[in-house]
Parts: C-alpha cells; sequence; structure tokens
C-alpha cells in the first residue's frame, strides 16, 4: 500500500489517528452514513494504537472518554465500523483493529506479533491472488478469507 506507514516502523503516529478519522468521514459521507460521536471515539481509540483491542478494552476507553459503560453501544460501534471496512475483526485475537486502507475493497491480511501484540496489516492483493488460484486449481471457490500471521514484529526480534 503506497504511502501508508508500516506499523512496526517508527512513524510520525500523530497522522495515523487523524488521517483515519478524515478517512472514515469521507468514506461514510459517500454512503450517507454518519460518524456519530460513539463511532468516531470508538474509530479514534482503534487507530490510537497498531494493536488490536478486544471489545472490553474498547468499552473501558470508551467509558474513560465519558461514553458510559454500556457494552450493547459499544458492541453496535465496532460492528458499524466493521461493517463499513472502517475496522475489521481479527479472530485469532477476538480482538478489532482499524483498517488502514478502507477506501479499498479488500480482505484483510494481518501480521501478529505474539511478543507485544503489535498488528500490521500488509497488502493482502499478491496472497488473495495466490490463494485463489490455489483453490481454483482445487475446483474450489473462495468467499471469504482471514489470514492471519503470527511471528515476531522488528522490536521484539531484537528483544528476543
Ligand atoms: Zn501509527
Ligand atoms: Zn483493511
Ligand atoms: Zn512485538
Amino acid at each position: 500500500m503506497p504511502n501508508q506507514p508500516n506499523a512496526f516502523d517508527t512513524h510520525d503516529h500523530s497522522h495515523c489517528t487523524t488521517d483515519g478519522l478524515a478517512r472514515a468521514e469521507g468514506i461514510l459521507a459517500l454512503r450517507k452514513q454518519r460518524l456519530t460521536p460513539v463511532r468516531r471515539q470508538t474509530l479514534q481509540i482503534l487507530l490510537a494504537e497498531h494493536r488490536a483491542l478486544g471489545a472490553y478494552e474498547v468499552l473501558d476507553k470508551l467509558a474513560e472518554a465519558g461514553f458510559g459503560k454500556q457494552p450493547p453501544v459499544a458492541y453496535r460501534a465496532l460492528e458499524f465500523l466493521v461493517e463499513h471496512g472502517l475496522a475489521h475483526k481479527v479472530r485469532r485475537l477476538n480482538a478489532f483493529a482499524a483498517c488502514m486502507h478502507p477506501e479499498t475493497d479488500h480482505a484483510p491480511v494481518f501480521l501478529i506479533c505474539r511478543g507485544c501484540n503489535a498488528l500490521a496489516e500488509t497488502a493482502a492483493e499478491p496472497v488473495r491472488a495466490a490463494l485463489d488460484a490455489a483453490a481454483h486449481a482445487a475446483g474450489f471457490t473462495v468467499e471469504r478469507t482471514s489470514i492471519e500471521a503470527l511471528g515476531l514484529c522488528p522490536k521484539c526480534k531484537v528483544a528476543a
């Protein structure tokens, strides 16, 4: 993905949140959907860290931000973000992560650090193309994928 910082590299993180919120507003405006205050806060919470957060972590942070501790509200906001491609569900961690390139329709490929839970989303197209080719050879049609690779990020690899 051009111009997207690699979550594992040191980068000016302030842009990740502001750019992410601006992109989300643009995408939702085209779909005549609203980034309500609770949806916006939920996305901001996810964008603040390159890490997948569990629903309860999000709930706690929403409460800290003054949105009350209401699990259905948090779940609905997370579901909305996932539905509109602004966040992904990371099944392995049973958690949610902000999408770093929501303007493209894509099947995410996640690199998850088992040391610090840092998470990067990487270019999915080549992986998906290879998977489709292998599936096609087996007479299989892929409808949905969730590709999650577990390993060590550069920082944790140095520490190991
Ligand atoms: Zn960042
Ligand atoms: Zn994504
Ligand atoms: Zn790590």
